[in-house]
């Protein structure tokens, strides 16, 4: 058993998995890395050069700030605007543009946006300051949803009044059912994403397996994780024995952390989310229960609505679905770089775009 993370990384051992996934697969297949973690792993380290003699790999929709959408970011913008409110955001989502600025713009222009690393961290800004409103932008999936239901109980328990959350948070299964139902992309497997399944476990895409016959297996991030992943997809497809396998048994049993998932059950209740790219997906967000309305960003701020405008050319939504890389993009590399994006693939550490950029621009074109 590998106890070093260096191990995860060992170069023989990943050629001789290479070799045999190679070996073992008759046909060529197609398989989906869900998250964004998953995608900048598999650039970083070739992988999807190395089998793309047998196998497809496609990104999905598993980076939040990608899948946020415009409208979304405009009032993550407009709450910036209103009088006596400090924003409190995740760094990534700073440099996204919305319709017609971003938050380092509107930072830039005086208004007080803050860069945090938790949710904590927004809770002590309102602590400190108690004469403004702090909004934090909930962005995230299953994996950030229960660190900010909790700062959420322990504003309550602290009659902290002047803390909202504005929830963005997104649920994966939902939105992979979304994606196979829509039928735009024919999926022989999926590598389930890691951190997610930490919390959610494995069962929650057994439906994936059962209805739809497609091979998964829950991955952790490192090159070998992802490795062992595709070798047990491959053994599943080639068997015709699709089911939920797995692969990163460090880091994720079957039934995921039920104490996080009570304490996310706790404050909020599942709701219609709309994804960049997807649309409107039923059952795949997250909003505060009726209880935590007190700390709802969306209620507590009237804003005055907006139509939020697309970025031209930008291809993220299709990116997002599997249909089109990065590389299928004519603004990539040229137009639109990590220092000067024009959609959110660009801009997130997880973003396909900037994972292409960073590590793949001369590899896999
Ligand atoms: Fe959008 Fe830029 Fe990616 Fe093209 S390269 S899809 S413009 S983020």
């Amino acid at each position: 058993m590998m106890k070093f993370l260096d191990e995860y990384r060992d170069s023989a051992i990943a050629k001789r998995l290479v070799e045999k996934i190679l070996e073992q697969t008759t046909r060529r297949l197609r398989l989906m890395e869900f998250c964004g973690g998953h995608t900048v792993s598999i650039m970083r380290y070739g992988l999807r050069q190395l089998l793309s003699s047998r196998i497809e790999l496609l990104s999905g929709p598993g980076c939040p700030v990608c899948v946020t959408t415009n409208s979304d970011l405009d009032k993550a913008i407009a709450f910036a605007k209103q009088p006596n409110v400090i924003v409190a955001t995740f760094g990534d989502m700073l440099k996204v543009p919305g319709s017609d600025s971003s938050l380092q713009l509107v930072r830039a222009e005086g208004a007080d946006v803050r860069v945090v690393y938790s949710a904590q961290d927004a809770l002590g800004i309102a602590q400190a300051n108690p004469n403004k409103a702090v909004v934090f932008i909930g962005i995230g999936f299953e994996t950030t949803a229960p660190t900010i239901a909790a700062s959420v109980l322990e504003a309550e328990r602290s009659n902290i009044k002047n803390y909202y959350v504005f929830s963005l948070h997104k649920l994966c299964p939902p939105v992979i059912k979304a994606l196979l139902d829509s039928g735009e992309r024919k999926l022989d497997g999926i590598i389930c994403p890691g951190h997610v399944s930490a919390i959610i476990g494995s069962h929650a895409y057994e439906f994936i397996a059962r209805d739809y016959g497609i091979a998964c297996v829950i991955a952790g991030f490192e090159p070998l994780d992802i490795l062992l992943a595709i070798h047990m997809l491959v053994a599943q497809i080639e068997s015709s024995q699709p089911r939920v396998e797995i692969a990163y048994r460090r880091g994720v049993k079957p039934e995921g952390n039920r104490t996080a998932l009570e304490i996310l059950e706790t404050v909020f209740e599942i709701s219609s989310a709309t994804w960049r790219g997807v649309g409107k997906v039923a059952s795949s967000g997250l909003r505060l229960r009726e209880n935590y309305r007190a700390f709802d960003a969306e209620y507590a701020f009237s804003l005055d609505p907006t139509v939020p405008r697309e970025p031209e050319a930008c291809i993220c939504g299709e990116i997002l679905r599997g249909v089109k890389t990065p590389l299928h993009c004519a603004l990539f590399g040229s137009l639109c770089t990590p220092d000067s994006p024009v959609g959110p693939c660009m801009v997130s550490s997880e973003g396909s775009c900037a994972a292409y950029y960073h590590y793949g621009i001369n590899n896999g074109r």
